[in-house]
């Protein structure tokens, strides 16, 4: 029996502004689009907790045994600057600053973004599509979306008919906005747009004689509007309705209330049953931004090259960080809660590490593993409340600490039941990488291993066998660990 049929998860659907039980359209599956990276920059550390929530929550549904279609997209056309249907493609500026094609443009951030995802121990998508790959998908969207009457062409651009929409639907529903509001917060048209109302937005937008990123169409030469390209895809290939949409809170308004549009307008249903927004990455207690230079991009983070932090941090650390939160907080990116983490993530490890030579008893005592067990998913099910879940984990490696030192017991069926959940929600949920992972961890190994080799060269002395004693010598000196003989011992350096 799958597990899914034992545990109620239940889901934060933004649309509701509550928890609600999560039930699938389809049962036992579940379908689930996350809006994509657009590939014109190294992808940026606040889009990495966003997809790293999803990560999680795609792999706990996994655990849970549904079988998951998870599509996150890549955006390589139509993403216009300030996420405003006027000024240039993100992807074409780019191209043109660096003088080269804007394809490579997508290639060389599209390899950043998997290399860096691929070292954070993510899951690939059960597909992800480009924009580009779906320019008819669109072109057909666009086409029944006139047809139904929303939508309009001025001059080879096709924009949303925003007004005559939320006649017959509400636009706004989801980030809460009413269209009056929205009409009375705009400045006036400048007359340099084509657009009726200032709250449509581009369907379709006329490509300029210098624009290089161009298709055919009924219209003319043109390119897709950012927000059409993840109504197409998505339909594609989850339906006109399905199960989760996920994206950066920064996405709900317009992006997300845009596809709600274009879905509702073009089949008259909602697109998605359970909305869900993770929270903004802050870096020291503020803003990420470019301008003030509060900012450190993966790489830095990962190398330590940055004037950020004091020192590198392996992705395991990273990860767990990022789980010590939950999805839906504002969480802020500090040195010593890397470092904390960091201690933290040692202790579990750790114990995962002495978990399966732990002698048994008879009977348990000291912890009921069910009811911890249960707890587990308990915190996972209730909209995937991974920092309990982690309080939980810490709660048995307290027991497991306790158990090696003959202060509890427990007995073998339990210790069975005990390694499994711990590992399952370590590895396969939490997603962390089952090496030793920290720099701290290395060290200390690398430390270890050579007192071992001094012991052995003590042994070797005692004996006469000063051939051996000096070949360990020399060839710790060649790999840059000198050995310093003295009274006290023993000591190295390395260099
Ligand atoms: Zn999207």
């Amino acid at each position: 029996m799958p597990l899914y049929q034992d545990q109620e998860l239940k889901i934060y659907n933004s649309l509701s502004s509550k928890k609600e039980i999560f039930k699938p359209i389809n049962e036992g599956c579940v379908g689930m689009y996350v809006c994509g990276p657009t590939v014109y920059s190294n992808v940026h550390l606040g889009n990495v907790r966003t997809f790293m929530s999803f990560d999680m929550i795609f792999r706990y549904l996994k655990h849970l045994g549904y079988k998951v279609r998870y599509v996150r997209n890549i955006t390589d056309a139509g993403h216009l600057e300030n996420d405003a249907d006027e000024g240039e493609d993100k992807i074409t500026k780019k191209a043109r600053l660096e003088q080269i094609e804007p394809m490579e443009v997508v290639q060389r951030y599209t390899v950043d973004f998997h290399n860096i995802l691929d070292i954070l121990n993510f899951l690939p998508p059960s597909i992800e599509p480009t924009a580009t790959g779906h320019i008819i998908e669109q072109i057909e969207l666009i086409k029944n979306i006139i047809g139904k009457g929303f939508a309009y062409e001025v001059d080879g651009s096709v924009y949303f008919d925003v007004h005559k929409f939320n006649t017959s639907y509400d636009y706004g529903k989801l980030s809460k906005r009413k269209l009056d509001d929205l009409i009375h917060n705009t400045r006036t048209l400048d007359g340099q747009s084509d657009k009726k109302n200032p709250q449509d937005f581009a369907l379709w937008k006329k490509a300029e004689p210098q624009h290089i990123m161009r298709w055919p169409s009924p219209w003319g030469d043109g390119f897709p509007g950012w927000h059409l390209e993840c109504t197409a895809m998505s339909t594609k290939y989850l339906g006109e309705t399905f199960d989760i949409h996920g994206g950066g809170m920064d996405l709900k308004f317009p992006h997300h209330e845009c596809e709600i549009a274009q879905n509702e307008a073009a089949v008259g249903k909602s697109p998605v049953n359970y909305w869900m927004h993770a929270n903004m990455l802050e870096l020291n207690g503020q803003r990420m931004s470019k301008t003030t230079g509060n900012t450190i991009n993966p790489n830095e983070l990962l190398s330590g090259n940055n004037d950020k932090m004091s020192k590198a941090y392996s992705p395991n650390a990273i990860r767990f960080f990022m789980a010590q939160s939950s999805y839906r907080s504002v969480l802020d990116l500090t040195d010593d809660g890397l470092k904390a983490s960091e201690k933290g993530l040692n202790k579990l490890l750790e114990a995962i590490a002495i978990i399966d030579k732990l002698i048994t008893s008879k009977t348990s005592e000291g912890f009921d593993i069910s009811t911890w067990r249960q707890r587990c998913y308990d915190a996972m099910n209730d909209d995937f409340n991974s920092p309990i879940l982690i309080a939980e984990l810490f709660n048995a490696v307290k027991y497991i600490n306790q158990i090696k030192d003959g202060t509890a017991h427990i007995s073998a069926e339990d210790l069975k039941l005990l390694s499994l959940t711990f590992n399952a929600f370590i590895f396969d949920i939490l997603g962390l990488k089952k090496e030793a992972s920290t720099t701290e961890d290395n060290t200390h190994k690398l430390n270890s291993t050579i007192e071992i080799l001094i012991k052995l060269r003590a042994e070797a002395r005692a004996n006469k066998d000063f051939a051996l004693s000096d070949q360990i010598r020399d060839e710790l000196l060649a790999i840059g660990i000198q050995l310093k003989d003295g009274k006290d011992g023993t000591l190295f350096s390395t260099n």
